[in-house]
């Protein structure tokens, strides 16, 4: 029998109470749901886990409904969030039941609407799932909109051994993006002052490091490779918060996936998930950082960025597990031009003023000469 009280421990000092699948079923969110009327909100895809749950609820007692949204693969917008908004004037507490988006459907709605929610957690596809605020998709632009964070995540590797490899797969690109991520973060620290927190960046770089050494488990979608992912996206969202910002999950890998994500929205087509646009940011970000040993380059900081550099992995590394995930290596695998690509290589540093390795680059004068190499191995 594992043991997750360690990390049922941490989850608590956030407020956040997991809770592993066992043969009790979930004794102690069902006593945490005594009295309420809770609300299951599934998808077309995720009914099927719902539906038992509820059944196996209400024989237990409590007070179940499922709602689902008649949609395979539902977006967070304003359309879909109302669907469910509709609903809770008869419910205390929502359980979404899925990953990304109704996970972020249910901490936006229950949030305005003054009630509580959970996630019992279909995939482990990306790290919002500890996060308070929510990515949402508003008059066809993409934001970040304040939430809850959930009162409680049900895990069950049943399910999440189960879900389909590319959602497995994108949540691998969310936790290897890392890497560039808290490089992207001590780098503007030792550059440009910007504020760090050791126990932040080190929270995450230990759960970062134990994927990375058991990625045969993840691309098996065994049991404990799942597990260390799992935590890893969870304990994303904590260093998040320790840090005050998202500095420890998100960097220039973050920003490309960003921009491409209005190029999708623009030209009103399906986004690929978080991780896979993310996974592919990552390859540019670690290529980027390596090039920095490689050329002579000459730049203010340099040594201190080709230090920084010298620990990562390499990007043909990285681009062979992802593979391995059955995840896109190329951008144009997931049907994006080459303009919008090289355009994301001058520009998608200006979608925040954060420093990263992308700001580097422009700020030298780098991406002139790096954009065609960056886009024959990645385009
Ligand atoms: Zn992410």
């Amino acid at each position: 029998m594992e043991n997750y009280d360690d990390i049922i421990a941490l989850s608590e000092r956030y407020n956040i109470h997991a809770e592993y699948a066992s043969a009790d079923f979930y004794p102690r969110f069902r006593s945490r749901m005594q009295g309420l009327r809770l609300l299951l909100l599934s998808d077309e895809n995720t009914v099927r886990y719902a539906a038992p749950l509820q059944q196996k609820l209400c024989e237990a007692g409590l007070d179940a409904h499922g709602f689902t949204l008649p949609f395979y693969e539902p977006v967070a917008d304003e359309k879909t969030c109302a669907l469910l908004s509709e609903r809770l004037s008869d419910f205390d507490y929502v359980l979404a039941v899925g990953a990304g988006t109704l996970n972020d459907i249910a901490k936006y709605t229950t949030f305005h609407a003054g009630k509580k929610c959970g996630v019992l957690a279909t995939a482990a596809s990306m790290d919002g799932f500890t996060s308070g605020v929510t990515p949402l998709i508003k008059k066809g632009f993409k934001i970040t909109e304040n939430a809850q964070t959930v009162s409680d995540i049900l895990i069950d590797f049943d399910i999440l051994c189960a879900a389909p490899k590319i959602m497995t797969g994108a949540g691998t690109g969310d936790i290897l993006a890392k890497f560039c991520c808290l490089t992207d973060w001590k780098m503007s620290h030792l550059l440009t002052g910007e504020s760090y927190s050791e126990e932040s960046a080190s929270l995450m770089r230990v759960a970062l490091e134990k994927c990375y050494q058991n990625t045969d488990s993840i691309c098996a979608c065994g049991r404990e490779g799942i597990d260390d992912l799992l935590r890893a996206l969870l304990i994303s969202g904590y260093a998040m918060v320790i840090a005050g910002n998202s500095r420890p999950a998100s960097g220039a890998e973050h920003h490309m996936s960003h921009f491409l994500e209005m190029d999708f929205l623009k030209r009103g087509k399906p986004i690929p998930l978080h991780g896979i646009k993310v996974g592919l940011g990552t390859l540019v970000s670690l290529r980027m950082y390596k090039r920095i040993l490689e050329k002579d380059l000459s730049f203010e900081g340099q040594e201190i960025v080709a230090r920084l550099a010298a620990p990562l992995p390499s990007p043909e590394e990285v681009a062979r597990i992802l593979h391995a995930m059955g995840c896109p290596t190329r951008f144009s695998q997931i049907g994006v031009s080459k303009d919008t690509v090289r355009d994301m290589l001058f520009n998608c540093y200006k979608i925040r003023d954060r420093f990263t390795i992308m700001t580097l680059y422009n700020k030298y004068g780098l991406m002139k000469g790096a954009a065609d190499e960056l886009m024959d191995l990645y385009y």
